[in-house]
Order: C-alpha cells, then sequence, then structure tokens
C-alpha cells in the first residue's frame, strides 16, 4: 500500500507577509491537490493570516504556528497561545522543535504543558525529537528521543497522542546541510513506533513520524523511501516555492 505523507514547511522567522502572499500565490496556483499527501505551513504569527487566507478553499494544505505558551492568556508578553493561534486560524503547532529547546532553553517538562496547552486549544501538535551530535557519539539517540516523547506526551491521553504528529529531527542535521541517511533515520522512526504503540496502544501505529534535517528536493525521495518515515519537515528549503513545490510533488 502507498504510504499517506505529511509534508511540512517550517518557515522559522523567515517570510514577512509580503513575501509569504507571494510564495502562497505560486504555491497554491500550481500545487494541486494529491490524494496521499498533506501539506503544513508553519509561517512565523505575523505571516499567519496570510497563509491561512490562501489555502482556506483547499483540505489538502493546513497551517500551524512555530511555538505556543502552555497558559492560554494573560500577561505573558512577546507569546502566543495556543487559544490565540486556533482563532487565527492554525490548525497546528510545532511543539519543540531543536531551537526552541536549544537556542531558548525550552525544557522537556515545558514541551509538556505545550503539548497539552496546543490539545486544549484544538491544534495538532507535532512533538520534534532529535539529538545533540555529542549525544549520538555517545550512543545515546534512542534514550534520548523516547525520554523527549514520553515527556512531550506525559500530560495527554492515549487518543490525543494518536492524533498527534511527532518529527525525528536530529540537532547537528538541522540547517547543517548534513542529514541522516536514510538507514540512520529509519532506526530511529522504527524505534518511535514502538514508543507510540506502547504509550497508544494500536493507535499509535497511525501517527505519522516525519524526518527533519536538511531535507532538499535531492535527498526527499530516498528519505520517504525509508521505513516508518512517514513525510518531513523542512526548514530551509521550504523557504523557495519553486523548490517546495518540487519537494511536496515527489
Ligand atoms: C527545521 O527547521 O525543522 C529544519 C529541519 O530545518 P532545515 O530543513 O533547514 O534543516
Amino acid at each position: 500500500m502507498k504510504k499517506s505523507l505529511v509534508f511540512a514547511a517550517n518557515w522559522k522567522m523567515n517570510q514577512a507577509p509580503a513575501d509569504a502572499t507571494a510564495f502562497m500565490r505560486t504555491f497554491v496556483g500550481q500545487y494541486t491537490r494529491q490524494q496521499d499527501r498533506r501539506v503544513l505551513f508553519f509561517p512565523s504569527a505575523v505571516s499567519l493570516h496570510v497563509v491561512v487566507g490562501a489555502i482556506k478553499e483547499r483540505g489538502d494544505l493546513e497551517a500551524g504556528v512555530q511555538n505556543i505558551h502552555w497558559e492560554d492568556k494573560g500577561a505573558f508578553t512577546g507569546e502566543t497561545s495556543g487559544t490565540l493561534a486556533r482563532s487565527a486560524g492554525a490548525r497546528h503547532a510545532l511543539i519543540g522543535h531543536s531551537e526552541r529547546r536549544h537556542v531558548f532553553g525550552e525544557t522537556d517538562e515545558e514541551t509538556g504543558k505545550k503539548v497539552v496547552a496546543a490539545i486544549r486549544a484544538g491544534l495538532t501538535p507535532t512533538i520534534c525529537v532529535g539529538e545533540t551530535l555529542a549525544q549520538r557519539e555517545a550512543a545515546e539517540t534512542l534514550a534520548v528521543v523516547r525520554r523527549q516523547l514520553r515527556a512531550a506526551v506525559s500530560g495527554v491521553e492515549a487518543a490525543s497522542v494518536a492524533s498527534a504528529i511527532v518529527a525525528y529531527e536530529p540537532v547537528w542535521a538541522i540547517g547543517t546541510g548534513k542529514n541522516a541517511t536514510p538507514a540512520d533515520a529509519s532506526a530511529v522512526h522504527v524505534a518511535l513506533r514502538a514508543e507510540l504503540r506502547e504509550i497508544a496502544g494500536e493507535r499509535g501505529g497511525a501517527v505519522p513520524i516525519l524526518y527533519g534535517g536538511s531535507v532538499n528536493r535531492s535527498n526527499v525521495d530516498a528519505l520517504l523511501a525509508a521505513a516508518e518515515v512517514g513525510g518531513v519537515l523542512v526548514g530551509g528549503a521550504s523557504l523557495d516555492a519553486e523548490q517546495w513545490l518540487a519537494i511536496v510533488r515527489t
């Protein structure tokens, strides 16, 4: 059976509203719906409205935010809550992206609280996990990703875990041009799949597990062919509409 795939674009702190408008005009104009795939966009919060407006007639295209706070509202200057994001049209939230963890010091405990908040707000969390180079070299990869996954879902019911997305993103591969080989990625995905089945039973078998880390049009096919790779989370290569079109049409 052909796999059903998820392609997620993380624009990080790029694409102002005018850039997002031009990008979405090109993308939506040229991309025709494909039954076996969903395309998710994670723009900066200031460009979310542009993406939401551009995809409103399209069930195969979805929008989300790159981060949320764990509270729904209040005195948290500079933060965006899940409920605010949902009311602005987001349906998804990245949680625990490696830049949140390693640049902003987000802890496992905080990712757990953010997953709870995302689900409470009606957002699908994309839970990001991944090891540093030092952890990989110390053969700690599987222990690290299992710990991160367990912590992220510790506050939610199995049914909510079953409706989440997981992304394996080795820290050393993000934005570096280095990517895990399909076999290395697959070994981690297989371990995450086993963990998801333990957490959520049979339903854990259906959670998409995406690979992220320097994915581009040249390496995407081989990564998607690997066992348990159910899609890709893409940063740099998702910023150019033509390149992103090539990736999602792969
Ligand atoms: C990311 O930001 O999630 C990512 C994988 O970035 P890049 O594709 O640029 O490595």
